[in-house]
């Protein structure tokens, strides 16, 4: 695995439960958000409704799960969690509903992967509070509307346009995480040090910060490991250098590239002359899927400016050329 996936791996999990925020106001960045979301939860406290259902979209590890227990605190209601794969029959899905309470929260991760027949369930029960359920078989089969409790349904996914479009519809709130700036990394790996303990000196947070990809969960994540080297090549205490030096080691480059960034940049620059070159094309050379290429490979280079993307195909951009040390082809 990559030490900067922003994919949660085994290691992650019993820290993350320590580290992440449990109020708004300890949840960093995403002002946007932040904003509009007190409003909205304000409003549905002081009418005694449930909170409108929310759609969360975003890359992995930018706190969509975090922000959706955020949201049950705040509202001071209970939190069910589940994914999309995980419900597989619709009787699944009408077993969680029915066991929720009045203004509840239902959190659905990668929501886009309900199935077809789970999701027609979900349907009547987002926009009615309903449940409707087929007895008996051929002729004498017939519907029975059941009630449901208002809840709140939180659903989380990396791209919005994954959903389909009636499912999309039915939520009353639509938000979209941003990559976190270097400043606000810095922050969340100072708080994080706080929390385990340890000491971080200097700008050796903004060392991490600068590595993390915009993403939290890979920001704490590298505070471990810097962590673990402090401990064994130094006194514990964690100094840019250390920092650095341990980050090297790791093979994560100051801008927080590996060397599966490397693999895919220098392809497009090798054999196509850094693009305009197709998606299906560049995930042929490198034998990777365009799928994970798109959700997980290029959304922070394009962020950062290392890739565009044209009408033509994905492009490699000046700021790559001079980042990799190349020169840039006078005709492409
Ligand atoms: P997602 O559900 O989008 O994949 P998570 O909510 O699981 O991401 O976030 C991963 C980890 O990153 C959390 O456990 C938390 O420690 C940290 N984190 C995420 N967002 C924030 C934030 N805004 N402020 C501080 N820590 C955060």
């Amino acid at each position: 695995d990559r030490i900067i996936s922003a994919n949660l791996m085994m290691e992650d999990h019993a820290v993350e439960l320590s580290l992440r925020p449990r109020y708004l106001n300890e949840y960093i960045g995403q002002n946007q958000v932040k904003e509009n979301l007190k409003i909205y939860i304000e409003a549905a406290k002081m009418r005694n409704e449930a909170l409108d259902h929310v759609l969360l979209y975003g890359p992995p590890g930018l706190g969509k799960t975090t922000l959706a227990n955020i949201i049950a605190n705040e509202l001071g209601v209970n939190l069910r969690t589940t994914s999309g794969p995980a419900i597989e029959r619709p009787g699944d899905l009408a077993a969680l509903l029915t066991n929720l309470q009045e203004g509840d929260v239902l959190f659905i991760d990668e929501i886009h992967r309900l199935h077809r027949t789970v999701e027609e369930v979900l349907y009547p029960a987002m926009e009615d509070f309903a449940l409707d359920i087929m007895i008996g078989k051929g002729p004498s089969a017939r519907s029975v509307r059941l009630d449901l409790p208002p809840f709140t349904l939180i659903g989380a996914t990396t791209r919005a346009g994954l959903l389909s479009a009636p499912l999309r519809d039915r939520f009353g709130v639509v938000s979209r995480l941003e990559f976190y700036t270097v400043n606000e990394l810095s922050y969340i790996v100072s708080r994080g040090a706080d929390i385990f303990g340890i000491e971080i000196v200097g700008d050796a947070a903004e060392e991490i910060a600068l590595r993390s990809r915009g993403t939290p969960r890979i920001a704490n994540r590298l505070l471990r490991r810097v962590r673990d080297y402090a401990q064994v090549r130094g006194d514990g205490m964690i100094t840019p250098t250390i920092a650095e030096e341990s980050l090297k080691m790791l093979q994560v480059d100051p801008r927080g590239l590996d060397q599966i960034d490397y693999k895919m940049l220098t392809a497009m620059i090798n054999s196509f002359r850094g693009g305009p070159v197709g998606l299906d094309t560049i995930a042929a050379t490198i034998g990777e899927e365009s799928q994970t290429i798109e959700d997980v490979y290029e959304p922070y280079l394009l962020q950062i400016g290392f890739l565009q993307r044209t009408p033509r195909g994905r492009m490699v951009t000046a700021a790559a050329y001079q980042h990799l040390g190349l020169p840039m082809p006078e005709i492409r």
